[in-house]
């Protein structure tokens, strides 16, 4: 192996830039040349790959965002653009990959190598932090730290005004973020795709915290929970209480932007060092995670079948901390 390409795909997390470093300086140091395929697989069909070195990945493990840009590419679902993708990868004599992103980056992957058979690894670069195969992904910790600074802000103007905020995170199909900060806050009520809940119950706990003289709440909810999103809970209560005072806060992309955690950038760096060692030792088409603390390889295709599972003491303790 002698030419190894890195791009990032999907949704920007924090810690990519990290993970784009350790890819690099990891090809360096085996006397391997490093290539960035600017914006995913949308470049990778328009052969828009340049080498990098070193000094190119220099002061950039603490920037948020990716410096190879990203996108979401409807061409490289097709059996077309894929073949132009191949064309630019064997044109630059590209023989090996690293694939940053999340559970569409793998599904690209797999899709890829049914036709064609260049040894590619991935690394979980995500917010959601909804992949089998990494008991966290890159992002991650990032994305709730912020929420949380949020939140606590929020708390205090709500706490202020004895008034209910519903504040809406990121997640259209993981719940992750919203239990996360919710549970970090000491949010009121946590609502989340993987678990069903009714207004009923969100009703019955305001009504039960109003009779205990507790007039402020946080209602913590995904964006892609099966009530609707903030704006819907919303909605609901006004028609149910009628003079209710209420506030909607969607966080939106700022949960995706800032300088990485210490955590993210650790788990950036080591996943972008082990795919690249991985290639190098002959492993392919695997994601590279972090589970119990030692580096995992998960093949594509398990990654896209299985879902992380949401842990049942954390959903358990929804329940008993915000009663
Ligand atoms: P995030 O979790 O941040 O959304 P992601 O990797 O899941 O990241 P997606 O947009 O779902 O982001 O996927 C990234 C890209 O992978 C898509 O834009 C598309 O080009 C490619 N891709 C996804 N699914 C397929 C598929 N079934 N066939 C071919 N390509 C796919």
């Amino acid at each position: 192996m002698k030419n190894i390409a890195v791009l990032t795909s999907g949704g920007d997390s924090p810690g990519m830039n990290a993970c784009i470093r350790a890819v690099v300086r990891t090809c360096k140091y085996n006397g391997i040349n490093a290539f960035g395929i600017m914006r995913g697989y949308q470049g990778m069909i328009e052969g828009d790959i340049k080498e990098l070195q070193s000094m190119d990945v220099s002061n950039i493990i603490q920037r948020g965002g990716t410096i190879l840009k990203t996108a979401r590419s409807k061409e490289f679902r097709t059996p077309e653009g894929r073949e132009k993708a191949y064309q630019s990868l064997i044109k630059h004599n590209i023989d090996g990959l690293v694939l940053i992103g999340g559970d569409g980056t793998c599904r690209g992957a797999v899709e890829f190598f049914k036709t064609y058979n260049i040894p590619a690894m991935a690394t979980p670069g995500t917010i959601d932090n909804d992949l089998a195969g990494s008991d966290y992904t890159i992002g991650f910790d990032t994305a709730i730290n912020t929420a949380v600074e949020a939140i606590d802000k929020i708390r205090d103007t709500a706490d202020s005004h004895d008034r209910i905020f519903i504040v809406e995170v990121m997640g259209r199909d993981a719940g992750y973020i919203a239990l996360h900060s919710g549970l970090a806050c000491g949010a009121e009520n946590i609502l989340i795709p993987e678990r069903r809940d009714t207004m009923q119950e969100v009703i019955k706990r305001i009504a039960d915290n109003t009779k205990r003289k507790k007039l402020m709440s946080i209602i913590v909810v995904a964006e892609g929970d099966e009530l609707g999103g903030a704006m819907h809970v919303d909605k609901y209560l006004k028609e149910y209480f009628g003079n209710i005072d209420t506030r909607v806060s969607i966080l939106g992309h700022i949960q995706r932007g800032g300088s990485p955690s210490c955590a993210d950038r650790i788990l950036a760096s080591r996943t972008g060092y082990a795919a690249v060692m991985g290639l190098l030792q002959g492993r392919s088409q695997e994601m590279v995670g972090v589970i119990n603390d030692q580096i995992a390889y998960t093949p594509f295709t398990e990654v896209v079948k299985l879902r992380l599972p949401m842990k049942d003491d954390m959903m358990e303790m929804i329940k008993v901390l915000s009663s």
